[in-house]
């Protein structure tokens, strides 16, 4: 089966950094990861280069920061007054913060703390890197008509409603 729009895809991959090479994630030990193809369900340019491919081929791709997890921007980087932290636990280096906007959940990195100030950093952690995926062992199959209305797939690996 050629993967193309409207196509289910499960697969296993593992994304590094195409930089270091360090192994960012992988679905070795779990559930293969299911997506509906054209739905933009998954990073844009891992979309296209399974495009066309015939579901169980090997495929290896680097996709640039752009269509991946976008570029870093510092405008994404704000200092707060410590004051505005008052009632996260711990206020240090590497925890994340979960801020409620009218956009919805934010998720912010604390990157520097000093005395009376925060550094966050609102960037996705993987923004500004190129990333090398390998995907494996894809099967195919048609979406039914609830998953192309609801734009995501059902079932294993996929949405469960109540
Ligand atoms: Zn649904």
């Amino acid at each position: 089966m050629l993967i193309a729009e409207n196509t289910v895809v499960s697969f296993h991959y593992r994304v590094s950094d195409d930089e270091s090479s360090e192994l960012i994630d992988s679905s070795e030990n779990s559930e293969p990861m299911s997506y509906l193809h054209g739905a933009r369900n998954i990073i844009i340019g891992l979309e296209k280069a399974l495009e066309g491919k015939q579901a169980g081929d090997d495929v290896e791709v680097t996709v640039e920061a752009a269509e991946a997890y976008g570029e870093r921007s510092e405008d994404r980087v704000h200092k707060v007054p410590r004051e505005a932290l008052s009632d996260i636990e711990r206020v240090e280096p590497g925890v994340t913060v979960v801020a409620n906007t009218e956009q919805g959940q934010l998720n912010l990195v604390i990157v520097d703390v000093a005395e009376d100030e925060v550094t966050l950093d609102a960037n996705h952690p993987l923004a500004g890197k190129r990333l090398k995926f390998n995907v494996s062992n894809e099967t195919g199959r048609e979406a039914s008509e609830e998953e192309l209305a609801h734009g995501h797939v059902h079932g294993p690996g996929g949405h469960h409603h109540d």
